[in-house]
């Protein structure tokens, strides 16, 4: 077996992996791993923009963003965290620029800016301007721009390489387990720091905006290794899903003006939030959708609504808003603009739906989108693996594969894409520096051991199941129980349901015995992730009796402060699920009733 030694090991080359690699490289010998091809990273599909208080449009301060991001996350985020996040927004946006990336710019030339969801001015409680854009393809430009930095800082990348394991020595990290997907080789890559950058694992259910590979490999390899995974019953529904697709239509879209609008023509956010309407935060417009489809308002009785981004549409109801431009003349929009700030837009639309969105309004329902869980980190990027916030040596995550927690119940829009650099780079710089004071750890002989029998089980297993169909009835139920609503017996069927295919997955075996490009094989021992993580986020959905942010029960309606105000952490055993709570670090801000 080939076995390869670099100090830095990263796993994950979307904005997170390659924002780490470009500052670990500078102090260590680093390495990227990743199962795609980094440019084909999930990153690249991000649309609206990246959150900053730069104030290029209007006055804006970071401590509006840091308190906007607190009330988003229902008070469930960490506090420090969130305000490091917040100061080192406007810097790591300029080192962005500086790096090449193509911003939208306004007339002046400084970085163009539009609202987002939750994002507002404090004093007036109105939207503010913040999310900083390249178009409507800023997660693209970031992914671009990352990669050819890493490129021309001689970064080391291992592409189609899939991760299986990670390598422990005494509680200490030691490398990682690969395959290689061109050959089917299994390689061994000692190292003295891991940072998993994996992305996030939007498949368990039916519908979402998530890729392919989102599969929550990092989430369910840590957990077999003992390592909780925190908040995994926090999962955001993005509003706008293209109907029966799952394809986001990015908030940039209600940004731009675009408004949701009822079978009978209403515009129903007035009534749900009537201070900011449809730039309410995402839990609270899903939840509004899923009410309105409940009580016969869908479109044509079905369960979806209309986005509404006509120059009229639009025009209407800025004028009754009373919105205006910076300079303070009135919001009016040409069908020229929309195009030119939503290109990518207008082409999924016309390409999946054949509906111009300049003329038509487009099919929308709530898309499983985010993941807020994952695996539990501080703000250097370390990986905590208790509830008094110990942490393991050598392990670091980033991205949306991490829980820092920024995003607590509920991510604002923007905050992601500024998760992953700001916390990718804390990552990647810790990492290497934890490097240089320690030597290698010695490699078991074993180290290869768990992530072949995995294979060999799919490979050689007995049973005539198809991972497919077990992978579609979890992706059912899951989205029928654990979605934008929830309630105690769905939930149970859930935890049932889920736990039963866990057992048929046993008997599953794949048909394609090669080595060379054995898809099969992958997507198959992803779906056992998937299935994991389906059931740990199921457990922890049943045992939390409140509603925050995501978390919307019908049978605990109200946030629970007393009993509720609390982390999950969450193991998977041999012989089941462990949960346990862990406190939420807070500043400044008190928990209040959100009103948007
Ligand atoms: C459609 C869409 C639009 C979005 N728009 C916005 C937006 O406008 N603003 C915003 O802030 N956020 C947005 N988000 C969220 C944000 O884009 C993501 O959370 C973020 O890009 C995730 O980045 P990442 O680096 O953590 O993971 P990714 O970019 O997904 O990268 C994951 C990497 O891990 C690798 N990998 C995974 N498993 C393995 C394994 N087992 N072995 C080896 N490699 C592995 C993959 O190859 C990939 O390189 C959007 C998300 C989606 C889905």
């Amino acid at each position: 077996m080939k076995t390869h030694q670099y100090e830095v090991l990263i796993v994950g080359a979307g904005g997170a992996g390659l924002m780490a690699a470009l500052y670990a490289s500078k102090g260590a010998r680093t390495a990227v791993l990743s199962k795609l091809y980094p440019t084909r990273s999930h990153t690249g599909a991000a649309q609206g923009g990246i959150g900053a208080a730069l104030g290029n449009a209007e006055e804006d301060r970071t401590e509006w963003h840091t308190f906007d991001t607190v009330k988003g996350s229902d008070y469930l985020g960490d506090q420090d965290a969130i305000e490091f996040m917040c100061e080192a927004a406007p810097g790591i946006v300029y080192d962005l620029e500086h790096m090449g990336l193509p911003f939208s710019r306004n007339l002046d030339g400084t970085i163009a800016q539009r609202p987002f969801g939750g994002h507002t001015n404090n004093i007036t409680g109105k939207p503010v301007t913040r999310a900083c854009y390249a178009a409507d393809r800023t997660g693209h430009m970031i992914l671009q721009t990352l990669y050819q930095q890493c490129i021309k800082h001689n970064v080391t990348f291992f592409d189609e390489f899939h991760v299986i394991d990670l390598i422990t020595v005494n509680g200490a990290t030691a490398g990682a387990i690969a395959l290689e997907l061109s050959t089917g080789e299994l390689h061994i890559f000692h190292a003295k720091a891991v940072i998993f950058a994996t992305g996030g694992h939007g498949r368990v259910w039916e519908i979402t905006s998530n890729a392919y590979a989102y599969t929550g490999d990092g989430v369910a390899i840590t957990l077999r290794r003992g390592i909780p995974a925190e908040d995994m019953e926090f999962f955001q529904f993005h509003p706008t899903g293209i109907y029966k697709m799952g394809i986001l239509i990015t908030e940039g879209v209600r940004g731009e003006g675009g408004v949701l609008l009822n079978n009978e023509g209403e515009r129903f956010m007035d009534r749900y939030a009537p201070t900011v309407k449809d730039l309410a935060s995402r839990d609270v417009i899903s939840r509004a959708m899923y009410l309105e489809m409940k009580d016969g308002r869908g479109i044509n009785g079905k369960r979806y609504l209309y986005m509404d981004v006509t120059p009229e549409t639009v025009n209407k109801y800025a004028a009754s808003d009373g919105r205006t431009r910076p300079d303070g003349t009135p919001f009016v929009v040409t069908g020229e603009e929309i195009l030119a700030k939503l290109p990518d837009i207008i082409d999924f639309c016309e390409t999946y739906l054949g509906v111009n969105p300049v003329t038509q309004p487009m099919p929308v329902q709530p898309t499983a989108h985010y993941a807020m869980g994952g695996i539990p980190t501080n703000l250097r990027g370390e990986v905590v693996i208790d509830s008094d916030r110990n942490i393991m040596p050598g392990l670091y995550a980033a991205g949306e594969v991490a829980c820092v927690s920024i995003h607590g119940a509920n991510r604002l829009g923007t905050n992601a894409l500024l998760d992953l650099v700001v916390f990718g780079k804390e990552a990647g710089e810790n990492a290497a520096e934890f490097s240089k004071g320690i030597s290698y750890q010695t490699l078991p002989d074993d180290a290869a051991d768990f992530a072949r029998q995995q294979f060999d089980q799919l490979r050689n297993g007995s049973g005539n199941e198809k991972a497919a169909d077990i992978a579609k009835e979890m992706k059912e139920v899951m989205f029928d129980h654990v979605g934008v609503f929830r309630l105690e017996e769905g939930m149970q069927e859930a935890v049932e349901k889920v736990s039963e295919l866990k057992e048929r997955f046993k008997d599953v075996r794949i048909e394609d015995t090669g080595d060379r490009y054995n898809t099969e094989l992958l997507n198959t021992w992803e779906i056992g992730n998937l299935l994991d993580l389906a059931e740990v986020t199921a457990v922890s959905a049943l045992a939390r009796k409140e509603s925050r942010g995501a978390h919307a029960r019908d049978d605990y309606t109200e946030r629970d402060d007393e009993k509720w105000l609390k982390h999950t952490l969450v193991w998977l055993h041999e012989d089941g699920v462990e949960l346990q709570y862990m406190p939420v670090t807070f500043t400044k801000f008190e928990p209040k009733k959100r009103v948007y």
